[in-house]
């Protein structure tokens, strides 16, 4: 079965990818930039993104070590950093990781892990300068620095910290605090280095995007590689602090198809629990997508889908695998139909008619905001847990 004929399709574009890319290139030209490819790229299929970017960037990002042997067979030169816990219990296999693999330390404890297990392993020392979760901080910190002073031979090479709530607030004074504070370490760690140069880092998108104090060597760009703004209050910032607002390109489209439409009278119960009635006489759709797929439960009687480039309600719950929506107000609606569950519908009626693509008027859209606002999450969570098993193709 082609790609175009399946019946699930998430349509991942290269050109949107490379454009965002570019968006950070002319922002932070002295910073190289890392795509950060953790937990499947964002749900977008790390294969494919590797694939697109390979060559484009400076640095890829993952969560785990397995992560980055999956990206090493695909990529074997772009350096690659594990910023997940990296806890001897989950490295254990890890006494020569893939050429070009960095990991991340966060404590005394795993810089002597390293020394004798990993000798060569090159690594970022973490800083936690406010968020709580990994790196080191006081008494740990003062150890691993000099520990590391004591140690040239061992392969440190990069110095890092994480900010708390860029993407939270348009008051960044806590990131402020945060960077303060860890200027006065990158001073102590370039110290403890002697020879070796670190690459010094702390920023992922939104501060990328608004705070160009904390870009330093390298920017750590996630959600907005794949076009996506980390927040509204991250949106407001970027209007006011910069002379224009960067376009993102959103990089993913989630589509599906019609598989059976029929007529239901007034009065019917759709779905389980009987959560929804239909008011009137109507035609729906099934659809073959449910919280497996990753289109969540509490969407249900909420979100609508595209269809034949129209608005089609979703009635009742939410399956596992299915769901139904309303298509008795769009003519001619039937099986094989495409649906747009995540993206924008092309321009024309007719589902394969593309010639107006460019022509963005009235062209309707669901986005990953949408879905997120209905059900209480944010656009990182609902591009993240499509699931990994729906064929993913790159584009253009
Ligand atoms: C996930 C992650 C990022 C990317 O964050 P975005 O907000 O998606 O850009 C950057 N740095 C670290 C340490 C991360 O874990």
């Amino acid at each position: 079965m082609s790609h175009s004929q399946s019946i699930h399709r998430v349509e991942i574009s290269r050109s949107a990818l490379e454009s965002n890319v570019r968006v950070f290139r002319e922002l932070a030209p002295d910073s190289l930039f890392m795509a950060v490819v953790k937990s499947n790229a964002y749900g977008h299929d790390l294969d494919r993104v590797v694939e697109a970017l390979s060559g484009k960037v400076d640095w890829f990002g993952v969560n785990s070590m397995p992560e980055a042997r999956r990206l090493r067979r695909l990529d074997a030169r772009t350096p690659v950093l594990v910023m997940g816990i990296n806890a001897h219990e989950l490295m254990s296999d890890v006494a020569a990781p893939p050429e070009g693999v960095a990991v991340v330390v966060s404590s005394p404890d795993m810089l002597e892990w390293i020394e004798a297990r990993a000798p060569t392993t090159a690594f970022h020392l973490k800083v936690d300068t406010g968020l709580s979760r990994l790196g080191a901080k006081g008494a740990d910190l003062d150890a691993c620095l000099d520990f590391l002073a004591a140690r040239p031979a061992l392969n440190w090479t990069g110095l890092m910290t994480h900010f708390a709530n860029v993407e939270d607030v348009t008051d960044q004074s806590y990131a402020l605090e945060q960077l303060g504070r860890f200027q006065t370490v990158i001073q102590r760690a370039r110290a403890a280095a002697g020879e070796r140069r670190l690459v010094v880092h702390a920023a992922a998108s939104a501060p990328a995007l608004i705070l160009p104090a904390a870009r330093l060597d390298l920017i750590r760009v996630g959600i907005s590689l794949y076009g996506l703004w980390p927040s509204n209050e991250t949106r407001l910032s970027a209007l006011s602090r910069l002379d224009r607002l960067p376009e993102l390109k959103p990089a993913l489209r989630w589509l599906t198809r019609v598989v059976h439409v029929h007529g239901v009278p007034a009065g019917a119960k759709v779905g389980y629990g009987c959560t929804y009635q239909t008011p009137a006489d109507t035609r729906v759709a099934t659809l073959p997508v449910g919280y497996y797929e990753g289109y969540e439960r509490g969407l249900s009687n909420r979100s609508h889908v595209l269809i034949r480039g129209r608005r089609a309600r979703v009635l009742g719950r939410v399956s596992m695998n299915m769901i139904v929506v309303d298509v008795g107000h769009i003519p001619g609606a039937s099986p094989g139909d495409e649906a747009v569950l995540l993206g924008r519908a092309k321009s024309g009626v007719a589902p394969d008619d593309q010639k107006g693509e460019a022509a963005s008027e009235g062209i309707e859209e669901v986005s990953a905001e949408d879905l997120a606002e209905l059900t209480g999450t944010i656009n990182y969570e609902v591009v993240t847990r499509i699931a990994a098993h729906l064929p993913r193709v790159l584009l253009d």
